[in-house]
């Protein structure tokens, strides 16, 4: 299995080793030949303006997003999320949006004082597909929030009522860090393993 990861900015050196760790031959993409081939494809987290901006220039939008709309596995975290949502809100308005997913994305929605926290989280679906019982540890940094979330998007968990990890299809997007703690579980949901 080949899954690529958007390597143009942000948090993909992580979610590289994340995968190595599950078996999976990780290919960094950075131009639009890398999508060739791939199984799946890991948008990260890093910001979302500099992160579209990278996939303008380099030529990726198109096959991007011709990839995230095909039913292939795809999981994106935080400006990741930002990215495959339908519309963002507080970004920049030529902000590209990949709208794989149902749901409205606000940036920096956790306000500055708590701007990056980390809490443990109940996904449910993980016990149910025999990935292992227990909390996800979300590391959450200057998260979006996922305001609005349409009737093909279901919510995998949420923090204080506010969906933090969403999926329609085989496409999930989670507000928080999931490469950053030594839980590849969210990894593996994604990659059908
Ligand atoms: N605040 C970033 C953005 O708006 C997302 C932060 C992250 O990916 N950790 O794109």
């Amino acid at each position: 299995m080949k899954v690529g990861v958007l390597a143009i900015q942000g948090a993909f050196a992580a979610h590289v080793a994340v995968l190595e760790s599950l078996g999976v031959a990780a290919v960094e993409v950075r131009r639009p030949e890398h999508l060739d081939g791939l199984d799946g494809l890991v948008l990260p987290g890093g910001e979302s303006t500099t992160l579209s901006m990278g996939l303008e220039r380099s030529g990726l939008t198109g096959g991007v997003r011709a990839f995230v709309t095909s039913g292939a596995p795809v999981l994106g975290t935080c400006a990741g999320a930002i990215l495959l949502a339908v519309e963002c809100l507080d970004g920049r308005s030529d902000q590209v949006q990949l709208a794989a997913l149902d749901v409205v994305a606000r940036r920096n929605a956790f306000g500055r004082q708590v701007d990056s926290f980390e809490t443990d989280l109940d996904v449910p679906r993980l016990g149910q597909l025999g990935l292992g019982d227990g909390p996800f540890h979300g590391v959450f940094i200057r998260a979006p929030a996922l305001e609005r979330v349409g009737p093909s998007v279901e919510v995998l968990a949420a923090h204080d009522g506010t969906p933090v990890a969403v999926a329609s299809g085989r496409v999930v997007a989670t507000t928080f860090h999931p490469e950053l703690t030594a839980d590849p579980r969210l990894h593996e949901l994604v990659l059908g393993r």
